[in-house]
């Protein structure tokens, strides 16, 4: 067992003051795995303090010198990649293999192209007699959620690091490992004192973060309910905010898709972190007439996910964060099995191994577009298949939820994907199995967020326009 009771502050570690902590268990196994600090009021004003003062020489120095230092921390990081791996696979449950892919080489990946894209993304620009050059905002406060927890942090870090913004993390109580690694690697790559800073710890610890008045940005990912009260506090002080919020992602297959790439996709593909992504395609629509197609592929694919240890090279689909995470997934399954949909795979009966916060990957069909399990999000492996008439009724259920991360469309042809994904209001859409791009933004309309994360759209985040306007010539002010 791993006690984290060290804050990364003005370029050390400081034993923590308080003897409260999280407990966190293996997914798989429910043994103790970590204990987490909590950080104090203090311990934040003090983390604030040190990045405010790193900020002047920080913001100053050139571009191309921040992002070797960004480029550093990455060659630190990659000398970790297989314990980050085995620490967030039995932290989160996702099995090994895709852990090392998509938790750790994912990420190392942008911290990489975050850097290699800040000279360009920040070089001064020309409108007419102005001159626009890009000014860092100052002091980000970063709170970051366990489901994906490298990527997380890097989508903030890293591009307000190249921005020239200091940074206080909060990063999540339940995912510690990375953070530790983070500060290490920052250390080793000889970041100046106070320019990242981590503080462990809670609910708390983020909220005395967010209510901190030396902090000129707050960058949160995480829950809707809790993104809302970093909005409304941030309104109140009118501090700049980002928010990468929840999702209820949907996917729409047409009559002419192709119903077995559908299906491996809308399967494989989608719950490689046991439904535990933000933009997961949760929702499956289809036409009404193909619904028992649909219903058996589905039920085929599924047995095709072993559940099992994350470290079990025969697992597919790993367990969930939590006991209390893997109850709340339960009560949507009991609930939407008491309403009578049709239970296609899975349900709250399923085998599933003995120890662990194992939920088994569950599918209800003409699940109905209003409804609790259509409307909320689950954050499990859960998939709604609800069926459609036609192609309009389809794009209205899709935009019909009050969030707008991400989409897919699925059609015969790529022209007629295109047709219905620039109807859908959703940050990112997917046409006939397109994969991931990284360099693009990704964020969400609606109780999805605001901002954008990724590429260069996640370095302008961090940075505030000054315009500065130059004497216009006697010539040209006479035209
Ligand atoms: P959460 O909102 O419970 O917690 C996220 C972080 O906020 C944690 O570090 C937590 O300690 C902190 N926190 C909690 N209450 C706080 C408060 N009052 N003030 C300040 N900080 C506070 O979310 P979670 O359970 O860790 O993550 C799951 C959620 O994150 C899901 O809703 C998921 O959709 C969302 N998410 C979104 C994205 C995206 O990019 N849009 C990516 C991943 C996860």
């Amino acid at each position: 067992m791993t006690d984290y009771r060290h804050h990364l502050i003005d370029g050390a570690w400081m034993a923590a003051q308080s003897a409260q902590h999280t407990t966190v268990y293996d997914s798989a196994t429910e043994a103790q795995l970590a204990n987490v600090a909590h950080g104090t009021n203090e311990e934040i004003h003090l983390a604030v303090r040190a990045a405010k003062n790193a900020f002047a020489a920080w913001s100053t120095l050139p571009v191309n010198v921040r992002a070797d230092y960004v480029r550093a921390i990455a060659d630190q990081l990659e000398e970790h990649v297989e314990h980050l791996a085995a620490g967030i696979a039995a932290e989160v449950g996702m099995p090994l293999k895709l852990s090392q892919r998509i938790q750790v080489q994912a990420p190392l990946l942008a911290w990489r192209a975050t850097a290699d894209l800040a000279a360009q993304c920040l070089a001064d620009s020309s409108v007419g007699h102005s001159t626009i050059t890009h000014v860092p905002v100052g002091v980000v406060g970063a709170i970051t959620p366990w489901n994906y927890p490298l990527n997380q942090i890097t989508g903030k870090v890293a591009a307000a690091l190249v921005a020239g913004c200091t940074v206080v993390l909060k990063p999540s109580e339940l995912a510690p490992c990375t953070a530790q690694a983070l500060g290490e690697a920052a250390l080793a790559a000889g970041l100046p004192k106070g320019v990242l800073n981590i503080v462990l710890g809670d609910a708390a610890t983020g909220q005395a973060l967010v209510d901190h008045a030396e902090v000129d940005m707050l960058s949160f990912t995480g829950s809707t309910a809790v993104g809302r009260r970093i909005a409304a506090s941030a309104g109140q002080a009118l501090k700049r905010v980002a928010l990468e919020l929840g999702g209820k992602s949907a996917c729409i297959a047409t009559a002419d898709a192709p119903i077995d790439n559908v299906v491996r996709q809308g399967i494989g593909s989608r719950l490689p972190n046991s439904g535990q992504s933000c933009n997961s395609l949760t929702r499956l629509l289809v036409p009404a007439a193909l619904y028992d197609q649909y219903r058996d592929l589905l039920a085929q694919a599924v047995t095709r996910l072993t559940l099992g240890d994350p470290r079990d090279a025969a697992t597919r689909m790993g367990p969930l964060v939590s006991a209390a995470h893997r109850d709340r997934v339960q009560a949507f399954i009991v609930d939407s099995e008491a309403r009578g949909y049709d239970l296609i795979a899975g349900g709250s009966n399923a085998a599933l191994p003995v120890h662990g916060y194992f939920i088994a990957p569950t599918i209800f069909g003409r699940v109905p577009a209003q409804s609790t399990l259509a409307q909320q999000e689950v954050f499990g492996p859960v998939l709604s298949v609800i069926t459609y008439d036609d192609e309009q009724q389809a794009i209205d259920i899709a935009n019909g939820t009050a969030y707008g991360l991400a989409a897919a469309v699925w059609a015969g042809s790529t022209e007629h994907a295109l047709h219905i994904a620039r109807q859908l209001r959703a940050g990112q859409v997917d046409v006939n199995g397109a994969p991931y791009n990284a360099a693009a933004p990704f964020g969400g309309f609606g109780d999805s967020g605001l901002g954008r994360e990724g590429g260069t759209f996640g370095i302008e985040e961090f940075v505030e326009l000054r315009a500065i306007q130059l004497p216009v010539a006697r010539t040209q002010e006479n035209a």
